[in-house]
């Protein structure tokens, strides 16, 4: 059983569509079962969501626009793909009803002068729902018996719309009560990634790159051989080659080294991928659609060659705040009343540091949260900052992070002096250091500016360019 996933780029067209169908094809001459799973055309989705936003302000010209360009875009691409008259006049049919909905829903919006999580879940989602169908009709159009499968019946979350949750016993009964019969009969699945619905079938997504997400969550509930996730690159990287041109594509990974750099910034996953894998042991591997007889990077438990650092990753528009003062130490409750005051404006920590001086705590969030965090935590500490144990609450903009992953620097010595002996020769400052202790990753927060040339000697330093 094998669940391809295919990203925006590799369904944008009517030529990389199929380009798609041809993978999937030659996928089902080894394997018998193959599901599919769609993400929708590249940019579908941000215009179905800035069109939403845009209606909700009162503008109902943006989404007008986009209507065209749907209309466009879809109806095109199906004319090329298939030449059956009859099923793509049913495909057609089904853009056209999916198209009048976007518009209606948006109308709604407009009206109402208010997009909730759900409204907003509902049209978000349409992208997905307006590809698969034409996926799968391409599919037909080699001869294969192929059905368009919408994953609100199978992907059962809760009720946090936009980003939602699977509910995983739920999910594989309805996965297979649904998925297992078409395969039974040589039909394979094209389902909608991104997409799902709460038990009383309220459509929901999986939050912003979610796809790679739902085809994980159905490779686990089918208990998959392997979940291939095709975009458009050649795999996971070493580094951001627009970076390190040296930079090049790893053949393994385990799990955890994936989750890191995925949650790091790496946008070849979505971070949650790993997640439903890592139970069942499923291997993940990452695919270019446009590079095909590739085998990109595998994904696996344990990683045949362990070495050290297996690559970098760089997070930028990020903000280090600094709470600092004599009075702190032995204090019990700062940490929690700081970490409080930050996750009651909603802000994300990306990396947490305390020196066992105790004589301050920092972290980064990302910079546009920056500002409120300060005065919330000024007016929290109001009375620390008054008596003098606080000394005071302060942001330092325009940083980065860079995460050093590898799971094989777990235990092994010299690793971080390596790094810092490398930054320290070309005069780079690290402002701030976190190591996990699982030891697959250690985080170096950098001055923005000096970012890439971090990047590239270390990159040179570690001897990733093999
Ligand atoms: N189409 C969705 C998005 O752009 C999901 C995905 O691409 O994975 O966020
Ligand atoms: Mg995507």
């Amino acid at each position: 059983m094998q669940v391809l996933k295919f990203g925006g780029t590799s369904v944008n067209d009517a030529k990389a569509i199929a380009q798609v169908a041809a993978i999937a094809a030659d996928q089902l001459k080894t394997d018998p079962n193959v599901v599919v799973v769609t993400s929708a055309m590249r940019g579908v989705t941000d215009l179905l969501i800035n069109s939403a936003k845009a209606a909700a302000s009162g503008d109902r010209q943006r989404y007008r626009d986009a209507r065209s360009t749907l209309v466009t875009r879809h109806r095109d691409a199906a004319e090329v793909l298939i030449p059956d008259l009859d099923d793509l006049a049913r495909v057609q049919e089904l853009t056209d009803e999916r198209i009048r909905e976007f518009e209606r829903l948006c109308m709604a919006v407009a009206i109402l002068g208010e997009l909730t999580d759900r409204g907003l879940a509902v049209i978000s989602g349409l992208g997905e729902r307006l590809l698969a169908p034409i996926l799968a009709a391409a599919i037909r159009a080699r001869g294969l018996k192929a059905e368009f499968v919408d994953a609100g019946e199978l992907i059962v979350t809760d009720d946090n719309h936009a980003s939602a949750a699977p509910d995983m016993d739920a999910t594989r009964a309805a996965t297979r009560g649904r998925l297992l019969p078409l395969l039974e009969a040589g039909v394979m699945p094209v389902v909608t990634g991104f997409v799902a619905a709460t038990p009383s079938g309220v459509p929901t997504v999986l939050g912003r790159g979610g796809s790679d997400y739902s085809a994980a969550i159905l490779g686990a509930a089918l208990d998959a051989d392997e979940i291939q996730i095709w975009t458009d690159v050649d795999g996971v990287l070493t580094a951001d080659p627009r970076i390190v041109k040296e930079a090049r594509t790893l053949s393994e990974l385990t799990y955890s080294e994936a989750a890191e750099l995925a949650y790091f910034g790496a946008k070849v996953l979505h971070p949650k991928t790993m997640l439903p894998a890592i139970d069942l042991g499923i291997t993940i591997s990452v695919r270019n659609t446009f590079n095909p007889g590739f085998a990109g990077t595998r994904i696996v438990a344990q990683a045949v060659n362990v070495g050290t650092v297996k690559a970098l990753t760089v997070i930028r528009g990020l903000a280090l705040i600094t709470v600092a003062g004599r009075g702190m130490m032995g204090v019990p409750g700062i940490a929690a009343r700081t970490f409080a005051a930050v996750a009651a404006q909603g802000a994300n920590v990306l990396m947490i540091s305390q020196a066992s001086s105790e004589q301050s705590i920092c972290f980064v969030l990302p910079e546009p949260d920056a500002s409120h965090v300060v005065a919330a935590l000024e007016s929290a500490f109001a009375g620390e900052i008054h008596r003098r144990l606080i000394d005071r609450v302060t942001l330092e903009p325009e940083v980065v992070i860079v995460a050093v992953v590898g799971e094989g620097m777990r235990g092994t010595p010299g690793i971080a002096a390596k790094l810092f002996g490398a930054l320290g020769e070309k005069q780079l400052n690290v402002i701030a250091v976190a190591q996990g202790s699982s030891e697959a990753n250690i985080s170096l927060v950098l001055a923005a500016a000096d970012a890439d040339a971090a990047v590239r000697y270390m990159h040179t330093a570690f001897g990733l360019a093999g």
